[in-house]
């Protein structure tokens, strides 16, 4: 086996190495923070605010309706109650059971309002709680999905840590560390194939000379242009 060719299979078992880890936060993040619930709930939130305002403004006009027609029968009691004889006092009595009378109905009408936007929002209420029931369960199997997955995943990582030792063993400790350090600095991707004279990892062509000397057992050759490792077959 030539070092590049161990080089270059090191780098395809990293390569895997990161998608799998990747994979794995991503999964993590995931299941660690569902914006979907998060958004019902707090759907719910909102609605249950909205409910709890227009619960208020009902209870207001209705408590106000309570006393006017308190008042209304109050006034009627004297005016129709043949104690008062006095007619500018039976006058006024007169006047404000008919500004009540007004009044109750005008309310009446808020009232209505009111008890409509009520039930609107006692709907919307049910309804924003059971979609967030649904969000929970839809989460709850999409999760159970992810958690299996995780798992496969996991499975997957000794094997890979196996063969990256041993093939680690077989590699020069200076050219392990130069592989190291360009995993660091190109993004995860150290070493690149020539494949139809380029080099594949940033395209640009590689010199037959350079070619011929990368595919030799010992010599390692890195690329002109982006410093990484070549390997050719
Ligand atoms: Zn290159």
């Amino acid at each position: 086996m030539s070092e590049s060719f161990n080089l270059f299979r090191l780098q395809q078992l990293d390569l895997i190495r990161l998608k799998i880890l990747s994979r794995q936060r991503e999964i993590e993040k995931t299941i660690n923070s569902d914006l979907n619930i998060q958004k019902a709930q707090s759907l719910v939130d909102d609605v249950r605010e909205q409910l709890n305002v227009a619960n208020q403004a009902y209870t207001k006009i209705h408590d106000q309706v309570e006393e006017r027609n308190l008042k209304l029968k109050y006034t009627q009691a004297k005016l129709f109650g043949g104690q008062i004889t006095n007619p500018k006092e039976l006058q006024d009595l007169e006047a404000e059971s008919a500004a009540l009378t007004n009044y109750l109905s005008e309310l009446a009408d808020e009232q209505f309002l009111a008890l409509e936007t009520l039930e609107e929002r006692q709907k919307a209420l049910k309804a924003a709680e059971e979609n967030l029931s649904d969000v929970k369960s839809q989460t709850a199997t999409k999760h159970s999905k992810l958690m299996g997955e995780a798992r496969q995943l996991e499975d997957k990582l000794p094997s890979v840590n196996e063969q990256r030792k041993s093939l680690r063993a077989q590699i020069s400790p200076s050219n392990y560390q130069a592989y190291v350090d360009l995993l660091k600095s190109k993004g995860g991707r150290a070493v690149a194939e020539v494949i139809d004279s380029s080099c594949n990892a940033c395209g640009v062509r590689v010199a037959p000379g350079d070619i011929q000397r990368a595919k030799s057992p010992s010599e390692i050759v890195y690329c002109k242009t982006c410093g990484r490792m070549l390997y050719a077959k």
